[in-house]
């Protein structure tokens, strides 16, 4: 890299105004230092500080890859439908993967990710155990259409990933290379200078055993983890919740359908409830009705299904822990043309008589209109799923919906008077709510997923037919370990770090150049001694950022400095006539008059001091 980056020729331009659709910090700080321009939605152009930022993260990750005995590859991007075809994935993978098609017709895919290409390649050239354990990666670009880019490159759909692939004979060999992998991950984000937590993930849709996220916490984060003094740590889409004790319900009256007009809210149904139907040992709470929720998924066939979650009415429902537990479906809530084909489902007043295993069985509420489906064989009317949240106890007493407008039944039992058709983890998890393996109370912080860490197992290998011979000349299926690293976002989580109201703070490791050096005023003696240091500067290793515009100000300089985030910057300037330039550091904000013959040594020795720290 050596070369000074000028400031006069360098492809670049500064912008004083944050872009109008960027809401984060990083977001706007790469666009207004000229590090990346956008092309599309999701879709970004490196320019030349960015790449440069880019190659060094990519080279951190490289080189713990390579010191882990992992083996570079690199895969195309575009790839045939059939592997895909082979695990499920064309379809399951849904509208975020990108299709295409090429002259003849033959269906093709930009990938999302390469488990299928990288089984494949093993199964091609390697056929005993002898040739195991083995890792490989790449650091290569991938596409998904997502339903939201975000954040400039923090959720873009054409990124950099590092991703990485064990494979390994048995579950012993699979716990080492998914440990090594770890601890090379520790190790990365530990030398970029980025804060991270390690917390239980889900398995997702080729879901496997153990799988771990590296969230790095931040309040613009979109994931959400749980931690407690003991020790758990999970996204929330991966916390479960205990199993509750069967409450006794012999003393629970029978179930009783009660007017309840005008009761929209859970507030007000409390109230009237508490007025109209008060229960003998306590009041009535909003804890005590049951909330629907109602879900349209998209399977991946296309197919649409409406489905009613229930849970506590004290409880909001998490869309995250929603859709992760129904992956690979889509899920959104279900518009009224969607529960307009289920005659049982009356919005805001659905309860589990008309949904559910009870509904299906022939019970179903008087509320459906006409049989007019008409009523050959089997022909039957269609009967949403009804899934319970865990925080409903079986035994346990509700309020729940009547199935009619302006209806609710009193005293609805969970396996007395109805049954669902499965649990689904929904309600939001609070801080305060117990770790599931009584670890103590929760804490609830942001966080952005940076890297990736899981067990597939046989999944794929199997489908694609991956196996190896074993000592004793036997067949064997290869077991493996997939592991990601979003490059490109963690480029923008070191800006959402390191930053702060004037622009951004590189650490060293990663900055474009560590020294800016910036030359003001008019004075020739001024721009021929800060060439000088460039000059000593660039000799000595180190990467110079040299402002040497003429006609333009001190302060756009300065300004273009503290928005471009070099860590150090020498000022050569008014000082230069008494023998001085003066050394800024950019985090702190400190800065020394050093004479200019000493300015190259002082500033090596900074550099040197900085490194040691890191
Ligand atoms: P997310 O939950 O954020 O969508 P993911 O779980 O789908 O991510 P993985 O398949 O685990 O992502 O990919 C490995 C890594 O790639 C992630 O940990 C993340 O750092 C990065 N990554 C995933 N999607 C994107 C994206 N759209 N833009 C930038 N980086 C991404
Ligand atoms: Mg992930």
């Amino acid at each position: 890299m050596a070369g000074v980056l000028r400031m006069s020729s360098l492809f670049v331009r500064t912008l004083r105004e944050d872009p109008a659709d960027a809401e984060v910090a990083s977001h706007k700080l790469l666009v207004r230092g000229g590090y990346v321009r956008r092309v599309a939605p999701g879709i970004y152009t490196w320019l030349p500080l960015g790449l440069r930022v880019l190659r060094k993260v990519e080279r951190v990750v490289r080189e713990e890859m390579d010191a882990s005995g992992a083996q570079e590859v690199l895969f195309p991007a575009l790839l045939p439908r059939e592997p895909y075809e082979a695990t499920n994935r064309w379809s399951e993978y849904g509208p975020t993967l990108f299709k295409l098609a090429d002259r003849k017709g033959n269906d093709m895919l930009l990938a999302p990710t390469h488990e299928e290409m990288f089984t494949l390649l093993v199964k091609d050239l390697y056929s005993s155990y002898k040739d195991l354990p083995l890792t490989l990666y790449q650091i290569q670009t991938k596409y998904r259409d997502e339903a939201r880019p975000r954040a400039g490159v923090i959720r873009g759909r054409e990124f950099v990933m590092k991703d990485a692939y064990s494979f390994d004979m048995d579950e012993a060999g699979l716990d080492a290379s998914y440990n090594t992998m770890r601890a090379a991950y520790q190790r990365i984000f530990e030398r970029l200078g980025l804060p991270y937590a390690i917390v239980s993930a889900m398995s997702g849709a080729m879901g496997g055993s153990r799988s771990e996220e590296f969230l790095f916490p931040t309040a613009i984060g979109e994931d959400t983890f749980v931690r407690s003094v003991g020790g758990y740590a999970a996204n929330t889409e991966a916390v479960t919740t205990p199993l509750l004790p069967e409450q006794d319900f012999s003393d629970v009256p029978a179930p009783e359908l009660v007017d309840t007009p005008g009761a929209k809210t859970i507030a007000d149904l409390v109230e009237m409830a508490n007025q109209v139907h008060p229960r003998s040992d306590r009041p009535w709470n909003a804890a005590d009705t049951l909330k629907s929720v109602i879900v349209t998924l998209t399977h991946p066939d296309g197919e649409k299904e409406v489905v009613v979650i229930a849970l506590p009415g004290d409880r909001e429902v998490d869309m995250k822990r929603v859709e992760a537990s129904l992956a690979p479906a889509e899920v959104e809530l279900a518009a009224p043309e969607d529960m307009e084909k289920y005659p049982g489902i009356v919005p805001g007043y659905t309860g589990p008589g008309a949904v559910g295993p009870q509904a299906r069985g022939g019970a179903v509420a008087d509320n459906s209109g006409d049989g007019a489906d008409g009523a050959g064989d089997g022909a039957t009317v269609p009967v949403a799923r009804l899934l319970l949240d865990p925080h409903v106890a079986r035994g346990s007493r509700w309020i729940a919906g009547g199935n009619a407008v302006d209806k609710h039944i009193f005293n609805l039992v969970y396996g007395r008077d109805f049954e669902a058709d499965g649990t689904i983890e929904a309600a939001e998890v609070r801080a305060g709510d117990e770790a599931p393996d009584g670890s103590g109370p929760l804490d609830i912080a942001r966080g952005i997923e940076i890297g990736h860490i899981f067990q597939l197992g046989r999944k794929y290998a199997e489908a694609l037919g991956l196996t190896v011979l074993d000592e004793n000349g036997k067949t064997r299926v290869v077991t493996m370990g997939s592991y990601g690293v979003g490059v490109s976002r963690v480029l923008a989580a070191i800006a959402e770090q390191y930053h702060d109201e004037k622009g951004l703070v590189w650490p060293v490791g990663v900055a474009p150049a560590q020294v800016h050096i910036l030359a003001t005023g008019k004075d020739d003696a001024v721009f021929s001694a800060a060439e000088d240091l460039a000059t000593q500067l660039t000799a000595a290793g180190i990467e110079v950022l040299f402002d040497d515009r003429r006609k333009v100000s001190a302060g756009v300089k300065f300004a273009d400095y503290e928005l471009l985030g070099m860590p150090y910057a020498v000022v050569v300037g008014r000082g230069l006539a008494n023998g001085t330039v003066e050394v800024r550091t950019r985090g702190t904000g400190e800065s020394e008059d050093v004479a200019v013959a000493d300015a190259a040594s002082r500033v090596q020795e900074i550099l040197a001091a900085a490194q040691a720290g890191e």
